[in-house]
């Protein structure tokens, strides 16, 4: 099946989980996981109606960057970031899904100032509590929030979570709700002036169906777009 194929495929299926949910599929956003594709690859998802690619990696978005791999689509950094990386994502991304720590945030702020913007974020949540996993607890999450609102170059859209890899159907469900609800809290907790929260960014292959009817607003998709990838050291 070509590229083109699979990206209709998975909007169809992410409209159908919208409708089954009383929800529009307008209200969902297809972030294309695109970690380990070539430029040719991103080009073509680009060419096949992607608007937006999610990256892993800051080696790989440079390099994609470099020869303007993304035109034609947002590019957001959705992977462990190191407080040391943060001049080569900020400024060039329009989102990072993955702030977790008090020391990344202020390193973000830092950057944006310096360069004159305000950059959006969302605050990583390990929602299942996994010990290999990088994201912040929900605790750290609502302060973290509370924080954003006294920093000028950075704007809190909203929240991020990965949950175990799922092998039963509706397993995540749970974590899903939980974000969902966290979500709520903490928009509430930050008012109309500070929040302008309109992000939950949930659901990968195996589970954004599940994600859906809970509300993700936006899913990651990597394999059910690109086929599997090799397995690669997780960084
Ligand atoms: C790889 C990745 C995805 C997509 O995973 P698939 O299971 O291939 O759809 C989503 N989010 C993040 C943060 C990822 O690293």
């Amino acid at each position: 099946m070509s590229i083109q194929a699979h990206v209709e495929q998975v909007k169809q299926e992410i409209a159908k989980a919208a409708i089954a949910a009383g929800r529009k599929p307008e209200e969902i956003t297809l972030c294309a996981a695109t970690k380990v594709q070539s430029h040719e690859t991103i080009r073509a998802a680009i060419q096949a109606g992607i608007t937006v690619c999610g990256e892993n990696r800051v080696q790989e978005l440079v390099s994609h960057l470099e020869v303007d791999a993304y035109a034609g689509a947002q590019v957001h950094f959705i992977g462990h970031l190191q407080t040391n990386k943060v001049k080569q994502v900020v400024g060039k991304v329009a989102l990072i899904q993955s702030v977790d720590s008090e020391r990344l945030l202020q390193a973000i702020e830092a950057q944006a100032e310096k360069l004159g913007i305000v950059q959006d974020i969302l605050l990583e949540v390990n929602i299942a509590g996994e010990e290999s996993k990088g994201g912040c607890t929900v605790d750290e999450a609502e302060s973290l929030a509370t924080l954003c609102g006294t920093l000028d170059h950075v704007q809190l859209r909203g929240l991020m979570a990965i949950p175990p890899i799922s092998s039963e159907p509706g397993a995540n469900r749970p974590f899903f709700s939980a974000m969902r609800q966290l979500f709520v809290d903490i928009k509430g907790a930050l008012g109309d002036n500070q929040s302008r929260m309109d992000c939950l960014s949930m659901g990968m292959s195996g589970d954004y169906r599940d994600a859906i009817q809970e509300g993700a607003t936006l899913v990651r998709i990597g394999t059910a777009l690109f086929g599997a990838r090799p397995p690669v050291i997780k960084g």
